[in-house]
């Protein structure tokens, strides 16, 4: 089992260590020829997304991704990472994958509440330790998806067939159950 990892700015390197430590091995996805390797998954990390979206678009990688998601591939989107999934942002009209059935919001806890830290009930694992970094929040979900987590009344994680998506950031912890949760999705493929 094999997981690419998209590495061209934001939280790539701890997504790497921690399913490394579950014994999955890791392809970096730095260009766009990376994308020819073989790989059973695929991790969108947190960062900015603004940013990644500009040099997935430069570095002609944006589309070849999109198919590969739409075709099936195992997909898990943290933070920033579910903004490029989401097919709809509440407030920000940039181009992206927009593969997810999920309509995210930016920013969405304010510049006040910029970063913190809370216990969210993730759906089939119990308490998850949830870090959130300038974080956005699913504002609604539609067609597949399923909601898998809310805090204080948001959805902050939903997966849809192949897509896992989280406001929060798991691999910023040592809690291994979310990757643990991806993983399975890459077996089950
Ligand atoms: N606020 C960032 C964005 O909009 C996401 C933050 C994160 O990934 N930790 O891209």
């Amino acid at each position: 089992m094999k997981a690419g990892i998209l590495c061209l700015q934001g939280a790539f390197s701890e997504h790497g260590k921690m399913l490394n430590s579950l014994g999955i091995s890791t392809v970096e996805l730095r260009k766009a020829s990376d994308l020819n390797q073989q790989f059973d998954g695929l991790v969108i990390p947190g960062g900015e997304s603004t940013v990644m979206i500009k040099l997935l678009t430069e570095l002609d990688m944006l589309e070849r991704l999109k198919q590969l998601i739409l075709s099936g591939l195992p997909t898990f989107g943290t933070c920033a990472g579910l903004i490029l999934l989401a097919k709809n942002i509440t407030n920000d009209f940039r181009a992206r994958l927009a593969t997810m059935d999920i309509e995210a919001k930016r920013n969405a806890y304010g510049r006040q509440l910029g970063s913190f830290s809370a216990e969210v009930d993730f759906k089939g694992a119990g308490k998850f330790p949830a870090v959130f970094i300038r974080a956005p929040y699913i504002a609604d979900v539609y067609g597949e998806t399923k909601v898998l987590a809310e805090f204080d009344g948001k959805i902050v994680a939903a997966r849809e067939n192949n897509q896992l998506a989280t406001a929060f950031h798991p691999e910023l912890t040592k809690d291994t159950r979310i990757h643990e949760y991806f993983i399975d999705m890459m077996k089950n493929a």
